[in-house]
């Protein structure tokens, strides 16, 4: 088992705002928010929708939350007929 130092710091993960989608229902802005804590592991990336409040949440305890972060973006950019990035 490795153990990596992990950086939980938010400005660590650059430009992912940059890349996530509009809302697919109301086409509002939506925001990337992390969650994480060293001492509980315990993390989770959220991505809300600033007009409409719809939001989808990745969690884990195993990966980190860069992992999170790019797992809740990639599925919240996914859309209808469309091939994953
Ligand atoms: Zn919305």
């Amino acid at each position: 088992m490795k153990n990596q130092p992990e950086n939980l710091n938010e400005t660590e993960i650059p430009a992912l705002h940059t890349i996530i989608r509009p809302c697919p229902f109301c086409g509002g802005d939506a925001e990337l928010i992390l969650r994480g804590n060293t001492f509980t592991k315990k993390r989770n990336a959220e991505i809300r929708c600033g007009n409409c409040n719809v939001e989808m949440v990745v969690g884990a305890i195993r990966n980190s939350l860069d992992w999170c972060a790019k797992t809740v973006i990639a599925k919240w950019n996914k859309r209808v007929g469309e091939h994953c990035i």
